[in-house]
C-alpha cells in the first residue's frame, strides 16, 4: 500500500543541524513524512545522494530593464536555469513609475512572471525617491504578500539619508522590512568624474571609483538609521569585510542586521577588471570584485553567521551591451549571472573546500533566506512545509561553461570551473522540474508566494 505520492529512498537528509539518512515522503505537494521504509506510487532511490530543501535565491534581476537594455533571462529562462541548478524560490523586484500607485506596479509584474516562471516567485517593491510620497501605500504592499522593501544608495534613483529614514519609518510601521543597497554615491560620483577626466576609462578603473572603505561606511550608516527608525533591515551584496565588520558589530549588540553576499564576491576577484577588451567589462558589478583577500573574510562570516545569506544578484546583460559601452566604464551596464550555478558553487566551494558544514550550506542558501524574507513555508525539510526538494549528487563532476548552463546570456565568470556535486532532481511543491539533470517542468508552473512575517 502506498502511503505517498512520492518517496526520496535513502538519501543523506539535511535538516537544520540534524543530517540524517531517512525517507522523505511527500503527499499532495507537502513533505509529509521523514521516517525509515516509506513507501510510495513513485519511489526514487537517493542512495548516496545529499537531500535538500529547494534553495531559496532572495535577489534576482529577471527581464530587469535598465535604460534601453533588458537582461537576457526572462521569468522562463531564467525560472528554468534556477531550477536546472537546485533552486525552486526566487525573489524579484517591482519598481513603479513616478505617478503609478504602488500596487499596480506590483500588479504588472505579476502579469510577466505568472506565464512564465516555473518556479514559485515573490517581489520585493523598490522605495525610489518619486516613492516617497507613495509611503502611505506600504501596508497595502505589505498585505499584498510583498513585506520587504528595497532601497538603493546608489545610482539615479538614490534615496537620501532623510528619505532613507522616512521608508524605514514607514516599512517598520507595517511590519515589514527594508532592504539596501549600500554605497556612497556622492564618493563614487567624485572619483569617477576625476577619473573620466584624467582619461581613466578603462574597466578597471571601475572598482578604484567604489572602494570598499566607502561601502563599509553606507552599511554602517544604513544600520544606524535603521536602529533610530527602530527596524530590522538587511543588507544586500556585501562584498568586504568593512562591511562585515559593521554588521557584526551591530549584531554583537542585538540589534537586527543582516546581510547577504553572493557567488562572485566570494570566488571572484578584482584582478578581473585588468583583462583587455570587453572581458574586463563584463565582471562589471556593484559592489565591484574585491581584491582576493576579503573572500576568505567573507567565507568566515558565513560559517560563523556574521553573513546569514548567500543570494546571486543575478542581473545578466549581453555581451555586446556591456562591449557597447567599453570607452567608459562608468557607462558599462552592471550585473553578472549565476542563478543556475550558485546553490552548486557553494557546495563546491563551501562544503567541498571545508569552509561551510553541510547544514550551514543549507542554511545559507535555504533556509535562512525563506526565513529572513517570509517564506514561510519553505526552505527546510520538515513535515508540513512545500515539498520543494533537491535531491544532489556530491560526486556529478560538471565544468562550467556557456553551453553547460542554462541562463540566457552569452558569457559567464564561471567558464571552465570543475564542480564536484550538481543537483540530480529538482522537485517544486511535490512536482518534477528537473529529472536527471534534464528540465521537464513548463511555464506558469510557478506560483507567487504571499509572503508574510
Ligand atoms: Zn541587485
Amino acid at each position: 500500500m502506498s502511503d505517498y505520492d512520492l518517496v526520496l529512498k535513502n538519501g543523506l537528509v539535511v535538516m537544520g543541524e540534524a543530517v540524517v539518512a531517512a525517507d522523505v515522503g511527500v503527499m499532495g505537494g507537502k513533505i509529509a513524512g521523514i521516517a525509515h521504509h516509506l513507501h510510495g506510487t513513485e519511489e526514487i532511490d537517493c542512495q548516496g545522494h545529499i537531500v535538500t530543501p529547494g534553495a531559496v535565491d532572495v535577489h534576482v534581476h529577471l527581464q530587469y530593464p535598465i535604460g534601453p537594455l533588458t537582461t537576457g533571462d526572462d521569468f522562463f529562462t531564467g525560472t528554468r536555469a534556477a531550477a536546472l541548478g537546485g533552486t525552486t524560490t526566487i525573489i524579484d523586484f517591482v519598481e513603479a513609475r513616478p505617478q503609478q500607485p504602488l500596487l499596480d506596479a506590483l500588479h504588472e509584474r505579476h502579469m510577466l512572471a505568472a506565464e512564465r516562471a516555473v518556479i514559485d516567485y515573490g517581489f520585493h517593491m523598490t522605495i525610489t525617491p518619486t516613492d516617497i510620497p507613495k509611503l502611505d501605500q506600504v501596508p497595502a504592499i505589505v498585505a499584498a504578500g510583498c513585506p520587504s522593501f528595497k532601497h538603493y544608495m546608489a545610482y539615479s534613483f538614490r534615496l537620501h539619508d532623510g528619505e532613507l529614514l522616512q521608508s524605514f519609518q514607514a516599512i517598520r510601521r507595517a511590519g515589514g522590512l527594508p532592504i539596501v543597497h549600500a554605497e556612497n554615491w556622492d564618493v563614487i560620483q567624485a572619483l569617477v568624474r576625476q577619473n573620466l577626466a584624467a582619461g581613466r576609462t578603462e574597466p578597471r578603473w571601475h572598482p578604484r571609483s567604489r572602494p570598499a572603505l566607502m561601502e563599509g561606511e553606507a552599511a554602517g550608516r544604513v544600520i544606524n538609521l535603521a536602529a533610530l527608525a527602530e527596524t530590522p533591515v538587511y543588507i544586500f551584496h556585501v562584498s568586504c569585510q568593512a562591511v562585515v565588520e559593521r554588521i557584526a558589530a551591530a549584531r554583537a549588540q542585538g540589534q537586527p542586521v543582516y546581510g547577504e553576499t553572493c557567488p562572485q564576491y566570494l570566488l571572484l576577484d578584482d584582478s578581473l577588471f585588468e583583462q583587455p577588451g570587453v572581458a574586463g567589462a563584463l565582471p562589471i558589478c556593484s559592489p565591484p570584485l574585491r581584491p582576493r583577500s576579503e573572500q576568505a573574510h567573507l567565507w568566515a562570516a558565513l560559517a560563523r553567521g556574521d553573513l546569514q545569506v548567500i543570494s546571486t544578484d543575478h542581473c545578466p546583460f549581453w555581451l555586446a551591451d556591456k562591449a557597447a559601452a567599453l570607452e567608459d566604464f562608468s557607462r558599462i551596464p552592471g550585473g553578472v549571472p549565476s542563478i543556475e550555478s550558485r546553490f552548486a558553487l557553494a557546495y563546491t566551494f563551501g562544503v567541498g573546500a571545508g569552509r561551510l558544514s553541510l547544514s550551514q550550506w543549507v542554511a545559507r542558501c535555504c533556509t535562512t533566506p525563506a526565513q529572513l524574507m517570509g517564506l514561510t513555508h519553505k526552505g527546510q525539510i520538515a513535515v508540513g512545509y512545500d515539498a520543494d526538494l533537491v535531491v544532489f549528487d556530491p560526486q556529478w563532476p560538471v565544468t562550467l561553461s556557456t553551453e553547460t548552463l542554462h541562463e540566457n546570456v552569452d558569457w559567464t565568470l564561471y567558464a571552465g570551473r570543475q564542480l564536484t556535486g550538481w543537483p540530480r532532481h529538482t522537485l517544486s511543491r511535490g512536482r518534477w522540474l528537473v529529472r536527471d539533470g534534464a528540465f521537464v517542468g513548463r511555464p506558469g508552473q510557478g506560483q507567487f508566494v504571499c509572503r508574510h512575517f
